[in-house]
């Protein structure tokens, strides 16, 4: 069926508000209406998501989740009621997102996200949401949507801490971030660790925000948003591509979604130890400053650090860092710096070739630390 290039007397009523924004107006209305958007996992994240894509006018919906609704779920996801309770999922939450948006087209996957159908699955929309809960579908998610150019908006929870993921082709994608799956056991579920219905709601919500923010065009970078409701505080990581990352660098090694590579089956998030391939010095000085801080590597040479350096950075001159690997231990954050930033983002490169999944380069080296966080470190 060929798209409708317009609205309705009736549409444009319902968002006329929505439609006043910067970027939205009639043809960002219709851009909304028309994108097709899969939604994985019905549950705390899916439910707010859910509900504000339906409201926002986006009428072509995808619903993917296998379970059914059960008591314990009521407390966060809000598309459920008590007299849904024993259904799929999937038809608990098409009722409800029918109820906000009557002319959305609402496709049901109560198979959900497989290994087997993924990539047929995803390439049938134009934005994936992944709200699962587990790491095997949280991969599969992110590595179906590199392998299909899909925008991903990804997110989790557990207690009070939340992540926001946004991952557009080309520009950094989930294992970037993650390179391998963690160990399922080495993490606490939700159903062990406990979730905040409140939480699930602004990353939920954000989630939409976000989506509607790629659909209409508003977004050129991937980003991670971290927030934590407990003591209140949030954070916006810029994410760059990894060019030693399995599924998106140069030598990506996932070409495919074998079966055997998502096996784990635990609910869970994954921890808040995210290494991206470069920080600010602000947030150097920041991890630094910590109880555990990242090892510091200056990869200058000898005559530059006898001029100024960094209280604790450890001298590794560039040239000679490949012979000196087993001064740096791979199992533990690694900050490399040198004077502006160049020499130490090539060895942060070579070091996450070489496996340093933990290695991240500081921006602007040495010298934007003296203008930014410490003016008493010499500049030259
Ligand atoms: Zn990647």
């Amino acid at each position: 069926m060929p798209a409708n290039p317009h609205l309705s007397d009736h549409e444009r009523a319902l968002y006329d508000r929505q439609m006043r924004l910067p970027g939205v107006g009639e043809a960002g209305q219709i851009r909304l209406r028309d994108a097709k958007v899969l939604i994985l996992g019905a549950g705390g994240l899916g439910s707010p998501a859910g509900l504000y894509l339906a409201a926002a006018g986006i009428s072509q919906l995808g619903i993917a989740d296998p379970d059914k609704v059960e008591i314990s779920n009521l407390h966060r996801q809000i598309i459920h009621g008590f007299d849904t309770l024993g259904l799929p999922k999937t038809v608990s939450a098409a009722e409800a997102l029918s109820e906000i948006n009557p002319g959305a087209r609402i496709a049901l996957h109560p198979e959900g996200l497989k290994p087997e159908n993924a990539a047929e699955l995803i390439s049938r929309y134009d934005l994936v949401l992944d709200c699962t809960d587990n790491f095997a579908t949280r991969f599969l998610a992110a590595d179906a949507c590199v392998l299909a150019g899909r925008p991903l908006i990804h997110g989790s929870v557990l207690r009070g801490e939340g992540q926001v993921g946004v991952f557009l082709p080309g520009r950094g994608c989930y294992r970037c971030l993650y390179p391998v799956m963690p160990d399922a056991a080495s993490v606490p579920t939700c159903a062990e660790a406990g979730v905040f219905g409140a939480t699930c709601g602004i990353v939920g919500s954000w989630m939409a925000a976000e989506a509607i923010a790629v659909i209409l065009g508003q977004r050129t970078d991937s980003k991670m948003l971290v927030i934590d409701t407990q003591v209140g505080t949030s954070r916006v990581l810029k994410l760059t591509a990894d060019p030693a990352c399995p599924a998106c660098g140069v030598a990506a090694v996932i070409k495919d979604l074998i079966p055997a590579r998502y096996t784990a089956t635990t609910c869970a998030t994954p921890s808040m130890s995210e290494h991206p391939i470069e920080v600010t010095v602000e947030e150097a000085r920041r991890q630094l400053a910590t109880t555990t801080p990242p090892l510091l590597i200056d990869v200058r040479e000898a005559d530059e650090f006898a001029l100024c350096h960094i209280e604790g950075a450890r001298l590794i001159p560039m040239n000679s860092i490949p012979t000196r690997l087993a001064e740096i231990p791979q199992d533990v954050p690694v900050l490399i710096h040198c004077h502006h930033g160049g020499r130490s983002m090539k060895v942060t490169h070579f070091l996450r070739s070489k496996g340093y999944t933990q290695v991240s380069n500081v921006k602007g080296g040495i010298d934007a630390w003296s203008l930014k966080v410490d003016p008493k470190v010499p500049r030259y």
